[in-house]
């Protein structure tokens, strides 16, 4: 039977600088200069409608907002990975990222959990942002 591959995210134009960023191994969102709202997509400001934006490097910590684990395959690729996690992690500064918490069982996994943020590199072109659990020391 022939690998079946994990499908990766579509770069964009509009999302470029972020999946450039990431292949350097940081976190950048795209900030409104007008009222400081942060997006992960380079459009006109969804709260103010303002066009002037600019990417800008963010902390990559953060905490679980929520998550769900997957008992199923909902895509063949990710059949040997059951169960695993998606979250959305709730940036420090503000915005939601869909993800995956790594080093970390799934039961371990809580809402307000601190994370931050690491990087997979998948491909050339492709490096996934994804977050592990903040040990407390
Ligand atoms: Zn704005």
């Amino acid at each position: 039977m022939p690998e079946i591959k994990k499908q990766l995210p579509l770069i964009t134009a509009s999302d470029k600088a972020f999946w450039d960023a990431a292949k350097k191994h940081e976190l950048v969102m795209y900030k409104c200069l007008n009222c400081g709202n942060l997006y992960s997509q380079a459009n006109d400001c969804v709260a103010c409608g303002n066009p002037q934006m600019e990417w800008v490097k963010v902390s990559g910590k953060g905490e679980v907002f929520t998550y769900c684990i997957y008992h199923q395959p909902f895509h063949p690729a990710w059949k040997d990975d059951i169960p695993y996690n998606v979250a959305y992690v709730k940036l420090a500064e503000g915005p939601l990222l869909m993800t995956n918490i790594v080093d970390c069982d799934n039961k371990d996994i809580y809402i307000g959990m601190s994370v931050e943020v690491v990087f997979e590199d998948v491909t050339e072109e492709v490096t996934l942002p994804k977050f592990k659990p903040v040990k407390n020391t």
